[in-house]
C-alpha cells in the first residue's frame, strides 16, 4: 500500500475527503475490539512503517470483564465443544436452527445475535469446558491502551460490551457508546472522534444510532467491516460489501438489499 498510497491518520480523513477532488489515494489503518497482539505483533510493524493507525476498544474488554465472544466461541469449537455449544443454544434460543458443525454454528450465531445470549452462553460453555476466559488475555487492558496511544497510535470508541447497537433497546444502546467514551476519559484516554459500530453491517444500526449521531456533530461513524462507500457520510451508512462476487445479476441483488437494509436502518422500517 505505501508504494501506491499515503498513509494518513484516521482523524485526518473527513477533512481530506471533504476537499474537492482528493490529490492522490490515501489509506488509513484501523483495528477492532482492541485485541492485545495489536501490542505485541501490529505495533512493531506499525512503529517500523511510521504509522499512525486508530484502534476501537471497549471497556468492558479492558476493564478483563469480558472477552469477546466471537474468540470464546471460536476456541470451542475448536476444541471440539460445538455440540455443547449447540445445546446451550438451543435452551437459550429454541426458536432458532444451531447446528452441532461448528463452522455453520458460528455463522448462526452472527446471523442470528441476540444481545447478551450469545456473551451468556459461550462464557459459560467456555468455563465448563476450556477454562477461564480471562487467562486468554485477549484484549489490551488500560495501561496496553496508553502504551499504544504513547506510540502514536490513536483510540477510538468501539462501544462498551461489544453488543450490536440494533438488537439493543435505545437506553441501552446509547448508554454502550456513551459509558465507554466515559471510561477513556476518565482514565485519560484520549478518544478520537470516531465511533465504529460493532460488526458494521448496515442492519446493525438503526434510527437510535442515527439520532444519537445527529445529536453529536463531532462524531464520525465508520463500519469496520469489509465494504466500499462511494460517498462521503458522516454516518457512513450507505455501504457496498460485495465479497467476491463477479456475477452481474449476484452484484445488483447484494447492491439493490444494501440500499433497502440502510433505508430501513434510516427510516425504522
Ligand atoms: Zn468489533
Amino acid at each position: 500500500m505505501l508504494d501506491h498510497m499515503t498513509p494518513v491518520a484516521l482523524s485526518q480523513a473527513p477533512e481530506l475527503m471533504a476537499k474537492a477532488g482528493v490529490d492522490r489515494p490515501y489509506f488509513a489503518v484501523t483495528f477492532d475490539d482492541g485485541f492485545r497482539n495489536n501490542l505485541t505483533v501490529a505495533d512493531p510493524i506499525i512503529q517500523e512503517y511510521n504509522l499512525k493507525p486508530c484502534i476501537f476498544v471497549n471497556g468492558a474488554f479492558a476493564r478483563q470483564e469480558e472477552v469477546f465472544f466471537r474468540i470464546l466461541s471460536a476456541i470451542i469449537i475448536k476444541n471440539g465443544h460445538g455440540p455443547q455449544l449447540a445445546a446451550r443454544m438451543r435452551e437459550f434460543l429454541g426458536q432458532h436452527e444451531w447446528s452441532d458443525d461448528g463452522d455453520e454454528l458460528f455463522t448462526q450465531m452472527k446471523e442470528h445475535y441476540t444481545a447478551d445470549t450469545m456473551e451468556r452462553a459461550t462464557t459459560q460453555i467456555y468455563k465448563e469446558f476450556v477454562g477461564d476466559p480471562a487467562a486468554l488475555m485477549a484484549h489490551l487492558n488500560l495501561e496496553e491502551i496508553k502504551t499504544l496511544q504513547s506510540h502514536g497510535w490513536e483510540i477510538g470508541n468501539h462501544t462498551d460490551g461489544h453488543r450490536l447497537l440494533s438488537c439493543q433497546d435505545n437506553m441501552a444502546a446509547i448508554g454502550a457508546i456513551e459509558s465507554n467514551g466515559k471510561f477513556l476519559k476518565d482514565n485519560g484516554v484520549y478518544s478520537s472522534d470516531f465511533l465504529s459500530y460493532p460488526v458494521g453491517r448496515a442492519q446493525d444500526v438503526d434510527q437510535t444510532v442515527s439520532q444519537w449521531l445527529d445529536g453529536h456533530p463531532d462524531i464520525q461513524g465508520i463500519f469496520a467491516n469489509n465494504g466500499i462507500n462511494l460517498k462521503l457520510c458522516r454516518k457512513e451508512w450507505l455501504r457496498f460489501s460485495l465479497g467476491k462476487h463477479i456475477n452481474p445479476l449476484v452484484l445488483d441483488k447484494i447492491i439493490i438489499s444494501q440500499i433497502e437494509r440502510t433505508c430501513m436502518a434510516y427510516s425504522g422500517t
